[in-house]
């Protein structure tokens, strides 16, 4: 157990990480055969599970140690009381989380085929009313924390408010673009330390096509972000700041279920920067815990303690 690690807390800020974002519950059914416009088909018994891209990264982030707080909104139903109690046991301050009684929680409708390709639906719900406004008035603990870390599952009004305060506050921002959008804001993209994109958001965000993680990350700095850390599935990750480039290579694991390997990744590289460590080291400590999340199912369930985590 690396208790070293779980006792190095930063005392000047009240919070090491701050995530701002998504709640979801993900209701996950597996079919042999995902069904045409107009058609049944017959599934497994539904699955219900905690998910969304912020509840996921707080969740892994707590699961190693340190004091991880989200902000987020659930409804005033079932699924908002399973998320609450996902984020309890991971070890997650869930101060900040807002209930609202006249909204339901968000929910992910995902459809398993036997081929291992999916199909989600997602309702928003409680997600889509986190404002900026809910933003403004937490402006001391965005302050009080030692990094912002944000994805793109809220209204991106919210995304970008949080970005400006925190970065007023002098508050580190790591920001993970996904779901992939078209572009993003350069405000936003400047505010990025690191940007924190897979291969697909790369592609789709540098508008290279072509080329491998070296071009992406290149071009993305070149668009305003300050670092860039590409995710590389199997083949870990790579990192481009001011002090270089690092390719950091994968953890050689039996990968399970995938789902949440970049959350896992995500929330566990904030952690490492909250505590002052260089992006490089931090990344590799993240693709240890990304590996770990991929060799158990589902996404908050996979991950782990700093004793389950593979590699050196
Ligand atoms: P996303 O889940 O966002 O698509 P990636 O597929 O790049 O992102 O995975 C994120 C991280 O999870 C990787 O950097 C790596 O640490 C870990 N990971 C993902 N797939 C595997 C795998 N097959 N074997 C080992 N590690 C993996």
């Amino acid at each position: 157990m690396e208790t070293a690690d779980v006792d190095a807390h930063n005392d000047d800020y009240d919070y090491d990480v701050l995530v701002v974002g998504s709640a979801n519950a993900d209701l996950t059914v597996r079919v042999e055969r995902r069904p045409d416009a107009g058609e049944t088909v017959l599934g497994t018994d539904l699955v219900e599970s905690a998910g969304g891209k912020g509840a996921n990264q707080a969740a892994a982030a707590a699961r190693l140690g340190g004091r991880i707080a989200l902000l987020a909104r659930v409804g005033g139903d079932a699924y908002g009381e399973l998320l609450l109690n996902a984020q309890r046991a991971a070890g997650t301050d869930v101060t900040h989380v807002i209930t609202d009684p006249g909204a339901r929680t968000g929910t992910a409708m995902i459809i398993v085929g036997d081929d291992g390709d999916n199909s989600i639906v997602v309702s928003l719900g409680a997600n889509a009313a986190l404002s900026p406004q809910d933003i403004a008035a937490a402006h001391k603990v965005i302050a009080g924390a030692a990094v912002v870390s944000l994805q793109l599952e809220i209204p991106m009004e919210t995304v970008e408010a949080t970005a400006a305060a925190a970065r007023e506050a002098g508050t580190r921002v790591v920001l993970n673009p996904s779901p992939a959008p078209e572009s993003l804001a350069p405000a936003l993209l400047a505010a990025a330390d690191p940007l924190v994109v897979n291969e697909h958001e790369a592609r789709r965000i540098s508008g290279a096509a072509d080329g491998g993680p070296a071009d992406w990350a290149r071009a993305l700095r070149a668009l305003g972000a300050r670092s860039v850390v590409v995710t590389l599935g199997g083949d870990g990750a790579y990192v481009l700041d001011a002090d270089g480039e690092a390719a950091v290579p994968g953890v050689r694991v039996t990968a399970v279920d995938t789902t949440g390997a970049g959350d896992a990744f995500t929330g566990a590289l904030a952690t490492r920067l909250a505590r002052g460590e260089s992006l490089a080291t931090a990344a590799r400590y993240a693709v240890r815990v990304g590996a770990a999340a991929v060799t158990r199912p589902g996404a908050q369930p996979s991950y782990p303690t700093p004793d389950e985590l593979p590699g050196a």
